[in-house]
């Protein structure tokens, strides 16, 4: 579903991504794991289309999109969420919500996509109408996350999404992914807390230096304890 070949990215004149091939199929839940400044995001930002300055292939449902506007892989069905999250800070949950659907593909109606959230994530449910400012930073994150789903992606790229979250929301959230998948969205997921993310994972890619060193089954990569601690360590 997504094919990465031979991709390069710059930033400026450092040559951050140095020949990097990915693949995630139909379905798959795939992890991207690597120490700090691996250039994880670098990776994830290029295929969303947020990097100017690439080179090499990225397919889509079989189509190149390097070329294309972020804006039109998201209507291609492609969503990223950063792990900055971007949402509004001042606007209330049900208000950052009808802001993402503004900027989504599809015409849903509000209401339907409040019900859903509202079912999927209780404890947006439940602060609906507060400023998500208020919100803890797991609560922010769920928010993030649930306001690209609501635009039915079928692939979802998420960018550390545990990062500085409290463990309880971190449990909510990967049984969240888990059933996202089921539901039949495809996912690249970054993440450092490794073995958590192996366990919800059918594979997983290592990126070291802006080239992937290793790539396995999620099963492979847990047992291998020497290749998480060479490339997994922060
Ligand atoms: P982290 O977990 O710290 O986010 P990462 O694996 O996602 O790490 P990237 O954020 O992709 O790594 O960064 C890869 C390299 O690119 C790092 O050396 C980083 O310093 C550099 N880099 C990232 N963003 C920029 C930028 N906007 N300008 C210049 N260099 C950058």
């Amino acid at each position: 579903m997504l094919k990465i070949n031979n991709l390069h990215a710059w930033y400026g004149p450092s040559h951050i991504l140095q020949d990097v091939n990915l693949e995630v199929k139909k379905g798959e839940l795939v992890c991207l794991i690597g120490r700090n400044g691996a250039g994880k995001t670098t990776t994830v930002k290029s295929v969303a289309g947020l990097i100017p300055k690439v080179k090499g292939s990225v397919k889509f449902e079989g189509e190149e999109i390097l070329g294309m506007p972020a804006h039109t892989r998201f209507a291609r069905g492609l969503a990223y969420v950063p792990e900055e999250r971007r949402i509004v800070p001042g606007l209330t949950v049900r208000e950052n919500i009808r802001l993402g659907l503004l900027a989504s593909p599809l015409r849903r109606r509000e209401s339907e996509v409040i019900d859903e959230i509202a079912e999927t994530f209780p404890r947006l449910k439940e602060r609906l109408d507060q400023a998500a400012i208020t919100m803890s930073g797991g609560e922010q994150q769920m928010l993030a996350i649930a306001r690209a789903v609501a635009s039915k992606p079928k692939f979802v790229l998420l960018d550390e999404p545990s990062e500085g979250i409290m463990p309880l929301l971190v449990d909510e959230m990967f049984e969240y992914f888990t059933a996202l998948k089921k539901s039949g969205v495809t996912i690249l997921l970054i993440e450092q807390n490794v073995e958590l993310a192996l366990r919800i994972a059918d594979r997983a890619y290592i990126l070291d230096q802006g080239q992937v060193v290793y790539q396995g089954t999620a099963q492979e990569m847990l047992a291998d304890q020497a290749i998480q601690e060479r490339y997994c360590a922060v």
